[in-house]
């Protein structure tokens, strides 16, 4: 009876990802220890957050404005696009400082077959959509087998186009051994190579 508030709290944070029941109920223990104003600050945040979140309706990032800062930005070359799987990829590319000053596009997944994912299920028309006066699609989704997959596809449908399709190389960790680097990451490694 005493510990249904644990039990509550703890059945919510096992539905977010990598929360496993052990730390969720930890974690709400932790929660129910805090002073009073933290956990209120805590659901507040959490609350308020995806309240006033929503999805650009240009490039499909979560935004508290829409068109997002990105897409309205006059400083951001409309001409480029980068193709990436997630919202949380865009921070990732932003770290590269003024490396890339293009759009984005978020596709909200990547294409698996085996799990039921097509094309209509992810924002590929939304992209083909966006395809006018457009010079570059980087097609930036991960090195593993659903990534590559979606970059051909996507790939075969935009070269008729005449627009410019490019895929970023990944290359091999600092440090990394051949021997254990798996083929995807070999292959993406020699693609990407360059002349020295
Ligand atoms: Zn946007």
């Amino acid at each position: 009876m005493s510990n249904e508030p644990v039990s509550k709290i703890a059945s919510q944070l096992s539905r977010l990802p990598g929360i496993g029941g052990k730390s969720a109920q930890r974690l709400a223990y932790h929660i129910l220890n805090m002073p009073q104003e933290q956990a209120r600050e805590l659901a507040t945040a959490i609350w308020d957050g995806r309240k006033n979140v929503r999805t650009c309706s240009i490039c499909g990032d979560l935004t508290v404005s829409d068109p997002c800062p990105i897409c309205s930005s006059p400083k951001r070359n409309a001409r480029q696009i980068c193709v990436v799987r997630d919202t949380r990829d865009v921070p990732a590319l932003e770290q590269m400082r003024g490396a890339y000053s293009g759009l984005y596009h978020i596709l909200h997944g990547t294409l698996s077959p085996m799990d039921g994912v097509g094309p209509n299920d992810i924002r590929v028309k939304e992209l083909m959509e966006r395809l006018v006066d457009v010079d570059e699609v980087i097609l930036a989704t991960n090195p593993d087998v659903e990534g590559e997959a979606t970059a051909s596809y996507l790939a075969r449908l935009i070269k008729p186009l005449g627009v410019k399709v490019t895929r970023i190389a990944y290359g091999l960790p600092v440090g990394a051994d051949l021997e254990y680097a798996d083929g995807v990451t070999l292959q993406r490694a020699f693609e990407g190579r360059r002349e020295v």
